[in-house]
């Protein structure tokens, strides 16, 4: 059966060098890393979600400045705000929670961020260099998955890998990842036809679709790393993601389970992020 990959054990590890760091740059520089979370509107997913990310900023030695703003607000008021914000010398990074309420458009929102600033690495500017393989602040959850399959110590050059998805924040990213690591890269999405075939074939796969159970274990190919990026709340209320986690443990050498693989890796990254934005304001390497 498949050996687990822990992304909450890596990102407990993460999480302390982070600490670490920050703390001492804190120290020198008289000054802690800021975040600055910007959350419009009650949808009650975003709120959890921001709850968690400024606990992991409390926890590192980050300052998390929150901006709860009412679902009313105008593009035009959010827009002043971030302008601020890209100005402000101790705001290191800048986080809007997505989705934003209908009446704003998320892409005039990420563009307006100071891409020196954007520790999601939603910005064409960072996504541009991700494509141009010179990354600057990369993407939170492909960027988790890449520490992850460097805990399974294999190489990726030339590897065949799978993503299921081709989202801005998720699918693509993540392409643009697995390219630079010098793996053949497959992108399936909604359209593609026989994804089966497709994951067959696959030496990793990232699950990122966002359906639950998708991905059939018996379709795994014998030793595939797979990634579940998914998220899915059962009816009990218990978490699960796109992939059947107990059939596919049969078949994989390395499989991220559902809470516990690539949620906790996400947050981390952004830290990261945040604590390498700092370092760049400082002048520091
Ligand atoms: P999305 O809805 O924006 O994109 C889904 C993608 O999957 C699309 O490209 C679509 O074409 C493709 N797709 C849909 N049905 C498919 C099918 N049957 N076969 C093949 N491809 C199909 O979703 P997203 O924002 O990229 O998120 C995907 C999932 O990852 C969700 O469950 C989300 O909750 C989860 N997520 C988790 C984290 C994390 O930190 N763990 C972060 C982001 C998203």
């Amino acid at each position: 059966t498949a050996k687990i990959l822990d992304g909450k054990a890596l990102a407990a590890r993460m999480r302390e060098q982070i600490r670490l760091e920050a703390a001492e740059l804190t120290q020198k520089h008289g000054r802690a890393p800021g975040l600055a979370v910007i959350l419009v509107g009650d949808d009650p997913a975003s709120h959890v979600y921001v709850k968690n990310k400024k606990s992991g900023c409390e926890k590192t030695g980050i300052h998390s400045i929150s901006h709860e703003l009412p679902a009313e607000t105008t593009q035009q008021h959010l827009l002043g705000l971030i302008s601020e914000l890209n100005q402000d010398p101790k705001v290191d990074g800048i986080l809007v929670q997505l989705p934003v309420p209908a009446h704003i458009n998320p892409e005039t929102i990420i563009e307006a961020i100071d891409p020196g600033k954007d520790v999601d690495g939603f910005h064409p500017y960072n996504v541009g260099r991700l494509t141009a393989r010179k990354p600057a602040l990369r993407s939170c959850t492909p960027y988790g998955c890449m520490k992850l399959l460097e805990e399974t110590g294999l190489d990726l050059h030339g590897k065949e890998c799978v993503i299921v998805g081709a989202s801005n924040i998720v699918g693509r990213p993540m392409a643009l990842e697995l390219l630079l690591a010098g793996a053949t890269v497959t992108v399936c999405h909604r359209f593609t036809r026989n994804l089966q075939a497709h994951i067959e074939r696959a030496e990793i796969i990232i699950a990122a679709a966002g359906k639950q159970g998708l991905i059939k274990g018996e379709w795994i190919r014998p030793g595939a790393v797979v990634i579940d990026v998914g998220i899915h709340r059962r009816e009990d209320g218990s978490l699960t993601g796109d992939v059947e986690f107990e059939s596919a443990s049969q078949h994989a050498g390395w499989i991220t389970p559902v809470p516990g693989g690539v949620g906790p890796m996400t947050i981390t990254m952004l830290l990261a992020n945040t604590l390498q934005a700092f370092r760049k304001h400082l002048g520091e390497s």
